[in-house]
């Protein structure tokens, strides 16, 4: 979906003019404003918009018909059963490792405020403020919303979240006969959203370009700094999640060293880092699933082409971490509560997100917007997001293959 080379060239350009624009006129003389504020500005903004038109209906199709599907595979028993709850389970604990360290280590805490200021002011898609109901009883009930066509026209994104979940299990209540063609129907809606997705992707190299640009320009090479934090306490939390929680439950429950069980995922791990795509490693996977890690064919197929798309350990920690990142830079004081609504909604990201590269984006925008987070924050990482999406792809394959071998290896004693 994305053309990653063309974003980082689009980055790279914006960031050297920018930092040389910055090393010339340091004080960002008129001129050089009116020059960053209506000739460059204007991409950045325009790129977002077209970007937050299509959050809206691919994140309620994607949930409708993720819960459909996962209800779908629950009637095929105890294998399922497993794979679900293993799949909620190491989602959440990869995303609270995500989240205690972005806490930790805050990268985003010392964020020039003129930056952003700068960034705000040039919004292009204001987010809407965050609920601030009183007790935390109406805290719950404001989650829920009562009309969601509301909720869609106000920009609730956890209402419709909400909405989109508990349709999903109507359908599942309902049955495939009956639900059937208007399942299909979201479908239509889905794939049509996520060829927008890619056509307005092609203008991401030049928006991202004239964000960075806009932004060094201004003020130097500073926010590139912060950047590089964030990135190290991404790839550093992934690394945690993958060498140690994975290691211990291959130890614990695997039947197998830690050793053993990366050497023999190797090949699919290889490819998930060069490809971004857990769809595009999946016959990899199943490779490398029965005949190295010898797990009966019936359970890796069914875990490996759920997990592609609804196990995806790396792609919740990074929209943990990032929304966590952005809501330091930009100064937004999250409560206790709604961090744990990041929780709970990265979790559902990575459960709702296309295994293709930068799949986790429009997800990514919709929980920023639902925070009250600026969701051009969003532009701001996308230059940095090849690497990044590199790394947790290999998180999202191998969770899937160590959920298949823990499945495998119980059914095995059964
Ligand atoms: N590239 C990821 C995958 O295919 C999805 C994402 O996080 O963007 O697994």
């Amino acid at each position: 979906m994305i053309n990653h080379r063309r974003i980082i060239a689009g980055f790279a350009i914006g960031a050297v003019l920018g930092v040389l624009l910055h090393a010339a006129f340091p004080a960002a003389p008129p001129p050089l404003r009116l020059f960053l504020d209506y000739a460059v500005g204007p991409f950045g903004k325009l790129f977002l918009r077209l970007l937050y038109m299509a959050v809206l209906p691919l994140v309620v199709s994607s949930l409708i018909l993720g819960v459909a599907e996962m209800g779908d595979a629950t009637k095929l028993g105890r294998v399922a059963l497993k794979t679900l709850g293993l799949t909620v389970v190491m989602t959440t604990l990869s995303v609270v490792t995500g989240l205690l360290a972005v806490e930790l280590f805050a990268p985003g805490r010392n964020f020039p405020t003129d930056v952003r200021d700068e960034i705000v002011r040039s919004g292009a898609a204001p987010a809407p403020p965050p609920p601030a109901p009183s007790g935390p009883g109406e805290r719950l009930f404001a989650l829920l919303p009562m009309n969601p066509f509301k909720a869609a026209a106000d920009g609730d994104v956890i209402g419709l979240m909400f909405f989109s979940l508990v349709f999903g299990l109507g359908v599942l209540v309902a049955g495939r006969e009956k639900t059937g063609p208007m399942l299909k129907v979201f479908e239509g809606i889905f794939e049509a959203s996520m060829g927008f997705v890619s056509l307005v992707m092609r203008l991401a190299p030049l928006g991202v370009g004239a964000l960075v640009l806009n932004l060094t320009a201004r003020f130097g090479y500073e926010l590139l700094l912060q950047l590089l934090g964030y990135a190290l306490v991404v790839v550093g939390a992934l690394a945690f999640h993958q060498l140690v929680t994975y290691s211990a439950m291959v130890r614990a429950f695997g039947g197998m060293t830690p050793g053993q069980f990366f050497r023999r995922c190797r090949e699919a791990m290889l490819t998930a880092f060069g490809t971004s795509s857990s769809s595009v490693t999946l016959p990899v996977s199943l490779r490398v699933c029965e005949e190295e890690l010898k797990v009966p064919r019936d359970v890796g197929r069914f875990v490996l082409t759920v997990g592609a798309s609804a196990n995806q350990n790396g792609t919740a920690l990074y929209e943990g971490v990032t929304v966590l990142f952005l809501a330091q830079c930009f100064g937004v004081a999250l409560t206790l509560s709604q961090k744990a609504t990041v929780l709970f909604l990265a979790v559902l990201g990575g459960i709702g997100t296309a295994g293709v590269p930068g799949g986790s984006l429009p997800m990514l925008i919709a929980i920023l917007a639902s925070i009250g987070v600026p969701t051009e924050g969003a532009l701001l990482i996308l230059g940095i997001d090849r690497f990044l999406d590199m790394c947790r792809t290999v998180l999202n394959v191998t969770g899937d293959l160590l959920i298949a071998v823990l499945v495998g290896r119980s059914e095995l004693r059964k």
